[in-house]
């Protein structure tokens, strides 16, 4: 547990939360300011910042049980999709560093999400996938 991380205090069980899910490994529960009707984080038990500090083994538990409790949240609730969502520092939107999974449910009726795009241009596209290719 890290002090002052609102999220292990969470886990721990020292901040109340609305539990969805719980095991050994994570923990589920409603976002207090919900996207949609059933918005729900999941997070490891253990303390681990963002995507590039989290191990690989522990990351891929992780999304076997954000599969888990989205196809849960598909089930319970009036649920035509779902966004997951995954924010990596300030820059990014995330808000408390403490690895975590939004699964936001959507409906038909709901609008596209507040992300704009803009046509790619082709040739900067092939310099730019030249420049970065692993
Ligand atoms: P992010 O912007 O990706 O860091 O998301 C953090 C999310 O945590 C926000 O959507 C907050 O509404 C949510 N949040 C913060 N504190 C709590 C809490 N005590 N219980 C549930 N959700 C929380
Ligand atoms: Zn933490």
């Amino acid at each position: 547990m890290k002090n002052d991380c609102v999220f292990c205090a969470i886990a721990e069980g020292e901040i109340p939360s609305f539990k969805v899910y719980e095991d050994d490994l994570v923990l589920a529960y409603l976002d207090i300011n919900p996207f949609s009707e059933g918005h729900t984080l999941v997070i490891p038990k253990e303390h681990f910042t963002g995507l590039l500090d989290t191990p690989s083994d522990v990351l891929k538990e992780i999304v076997v049980r954000v599969q888990k409790v989205a196809a849960h949240l598909k089930a319970a609730l009036p649920c035509d999709g779902f966004n997951v969502l995954q924010n990596n520092g300030a820059a990014a939107g995330q808000t408390v560093p403490h690895i975590h999974f939004h699964i936001v449910p959507r409906r038909s009726s709901d609008g596209k999400i507040a992300f704009t795009s803009q046509e790619g241009n082709m040739d900067a596209l092939a310099a730019l996938a030249a420049r970065i290719r692993m």
